[in-house]
């Protein structure tokens, strides 16, 4: 690559997020490079999403067996058979098939470590040496997020485990301390009790998922205890230590012992080494946006990002719709088409050029046992932006389709309705095989529908859909 090459845009981060956005921008015509330090495919690929879902679907599966007669499967979860299927899900982390689809839509791969030097302009370091490149009209930065260290006395020197760690583990401690009750906690608590290690889960508050609805977090913790986790409310820990006896976690006036401790207690934008000091932006904070993703903070309106970096989205969904947004707007106020141009300046909260999907309506599915699935408003969210609410629970075991997946089906959902307009602000479904029933109640909040609509799309019987009907009756309809 010659030195100062220019590009139309220049994506940092190839993350699923930056690849969506570079692909989206590049659809116009305008030429676009994509920089990545690490592995095309970022986080969601190798160390999160995808190793983690391999890493639950055995135990999750030989759990579905075991709940009805006739299949009741005895092994339990095959962790070396489990570890070489991780493997394959995280394509070895090796990112060529990655590379050739990049490659494919005609995006420019650069490889290196991105610094600003200035507006629309770039450093880029690898093992090869140091290149400029210059971004004709914009710069999307997706550099995503980092696990946090809490700064707790002898963490960082007990070397911890990150959820990279988690993900990519090899070898099951036979004790693992996990700090922190959110999704990563959850799950990984449950991939590691499912390997036969002895887990203790810390949570500093009174209960797990705490964005979720209460029921979710309790219906998981009543699980995680049945497999043997041992889960500790109201606790934090003040030190840790490592010797060759393993970590001592000290929690106030107790010491857990483990062989490893992992940190989930949350995650920092990947801002501190970007340069964002030469453009006016602060290093360390997240990078903060409008709804069409343009940075609010930075003159010129070439500056824009996406993903986990803005601390507006934590998922890779919500990243990847917010990437489509960014890269439709980028390709319209850049590119050479006057009626892309003219779209995204009329554009309405419905249209593709903004991404309001990003307030009342994010979906987010934890795979612990129960899977816990939620979208839109909790009912203490609900209440706390002013809605009138009018809260429908619903027993899923009492669904046809529940007995035919187990008799001993257990499971809750909750509808949050608007009570003045009738319609879906928010729901929770709390059970086995829930999560794929989640879209429905997406596209009832995002699309406002309400409730008694919906007394007119029948469900399949005998289907845990039928929930839809059910909610109806108890809303008296
Ligand atoms: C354990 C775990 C499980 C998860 N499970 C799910 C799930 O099931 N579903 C879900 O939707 N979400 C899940 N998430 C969240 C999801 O992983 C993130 O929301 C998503 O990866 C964010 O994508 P991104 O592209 O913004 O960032 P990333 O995936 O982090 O990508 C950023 C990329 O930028 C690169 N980069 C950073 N700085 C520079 C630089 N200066 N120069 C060049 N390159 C740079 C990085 O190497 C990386 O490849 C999970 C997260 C964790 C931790």
């Amino acid at each position: 690559m010659a030195d100062n090459e220019t590009f139309d845009v220049i994506v940092v981060g190839g993350g699923a997020v930056g690849e969506n956005a570079a692909d989206r921008a590049s659809r116009s015509g305008l030429s676009v490079a994509l920089v990545e330090h690490a592995l095309v495919g970022g986080e969601c690929s190798y160390w999160a999403c995808m190793p983690s879902k391999a890493l639950l679907r055995p135990g999750a599966a030989l759990a579905a067996a075991r709940a009805v007669p006739g299949a009741e499967a005895a092994a339990d979860v095959d962790v070396s058979a489990t570890l070489a299927r991780r493997d394959e899900v995280a394509a070895h982390w090796d990112d060529s098939g990655q590379v050739s689809w990049v490659e494919s839509v005609g995006l420019t791969l650069l490889r290196g470590h991105a610094r600003f030097t200035g507006p629309r302009e770039l450093v880029l370091t690898s093992e090869d040496g140091e290149q400029r490149v210059s971004a004709r009209h914009a710069v999307i930065v997706a550099t995503g997020s980092a696990a946090i260290v809490p700064d707790v006395d002898g963490l960082a020197a007990a070397k911890p485990w990150t959820s990279r760690e988690a993900t990519s583990v090899r070898q099951v401690p036979a004790r693992l301390v996990v700090l922190g009750g959110g999704v990563v906690g959850v799950e990984m608590a449950t991939v590691f009790a499912d390997f036969g290690s002895e887990v203790t889960l810390v949570v500093r508050g009174d209960r797990l998922l705490a964005g979720a609805e209460p029921f979710a977090g309790e219906a998981v913790a009543t699980s995680l205890e049945s497999l043997g986790v041992t889960v500790l409310f109201g606790a934090e820990a003040t030190a840790v230590a490592r010797d060759d006896d393993g970590v001592h976690v000290t929690l106030g006036d107790r010491t857990v012992d483990a062989d490893e401790i992992l940190v989930a207690t949350g995650r920092r934008p990947r801002t501190d080494d970007l340069g964002l000091e030469s453009v006016g932006l602060t290093p360390g904070r997240p990078i903060e946006v409008d709804d069409t993703l343009a940075a609010t903070g930075a003159d010129g309106g070439w500056l824009f990002a996406v993903g986990d970096v803005t601390g507006r989205t934590a998922t890779t969904h919500q990243g990847k719709y917010d990437a489509r947004v960014v890269g439709d707007v980028v390709a319209a106020r850049f590119g050479s088409d006057e009626t892309l141009r003219a779209a995204e300046t009329d554009a309405g909260p419905w249209s593709r050029y903004r991404a309001t999907a990003d307030e009342a309506s994010v979906p987010q599915v934890v795979f612990s046992r129960p899977e816990v699935a939620w979208v839109g408003h909790t009912e203490a969210s609900a209440r706390k932006a002013g809605i009138d609410v009018r809260v429908v629970p619903y027993d899923l075991a009492n669904l046809a389709g529940a007995s035919v997946l187990s008799p001993d089906y257990g499971g809750t959902a909750q509808l949050v309705l608007d009570d003045a307009r009738g319609t879906i602000v928010g729901a929770t479904f709390v059970g086995p095989d829930v999560a794929e029933m989640l879209h429905a109640a997406t596209i009832a909040v995002v699309g406002q529908v309400p409730l008694a609509r919906l007394w007119h799309a029948v469900p399949a019987y005998p289907t845990l859909s039928e929930v839809w009907l059910r909610f109806g009756e108890a809303a008296g309809l």
